[in-house]
């Protein structure tokens, strides 16, 4: 018990692996340059989760962490969708959510983007073929940009923001 004690009070943390920190500052950097620039602030995104595990919010929570800190270069979550450029949707679109994704997106002002999030919002996830899933996000939105993995890393999702961004 005591040897236990000992290893975990000298031991790092491996829940949380540490981020590049000059790789999340120069990524960060540029998303808000590139929010700046095409829309005259900064950039303002809705989770929304249209079914997922929830595996995939836990990493895009790790966006507002200490460690990538995303408001400290203008990128926020926003609590409604009438305050958003963009939507991060995640899961496979249940047939429970498939309405209340539409009707969030239809309360979204223009321009406005919809981001796809992990494997199941692609409709490649291992929920695909559930009889209580609509499927893709593609099915139910104009999906401008699919960020692959289950779950994507933090890292991941702030360069598919980035792509974006740059490809608008
Ligand atoms: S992509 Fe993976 S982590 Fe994300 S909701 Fe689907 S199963 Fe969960």
């Amino acid at each position: 018990m005591r040897k236990l004690l000992f290893e975990a009070l000298v031991s790092k943390t491996v829940t949380e692996p540490a981020p590049d920190d000059a790789e999340v500052a120069a990524l960060a950097a540029t998303l808000d340059a590139s929010a700046r620039r095409r829309l005259g602030r900064s950039l303002s995104i809705r989770a929304v989760d249209a079914g997922s595990c929830n595996a995939c919010e836990l990493e895009i929570h790790a966006l507002n962490n200490a460690f990538y800190d995303l408001e400290r270069f203008g990128i926020r979550f926003v609590a409604s969708p009438r305050h958003a450029d963009v939507l991060l949707v995640t899961g496979p679109v249940t047939r429970n959510m498939a309405e209340a994704l539409m009707r969030t997106w239809t309360a979204t002002p223009d321009p406005k983007w919809v981001v796809a999030v992990g494997e199941c919002a692609a409709g490649t996830g291992v929920f695909a073929d559930s009889y209580a899933c609509v499927g893709a996000v593609s099915r139910v939105l104009p999906v401008d940009l699919v960020i692959p993995g289950c779950p994507p890393r933090p890292i991941e999702l702030l360069k598919g923001l980035l792509a974006l961004l740059a490809a608008r």
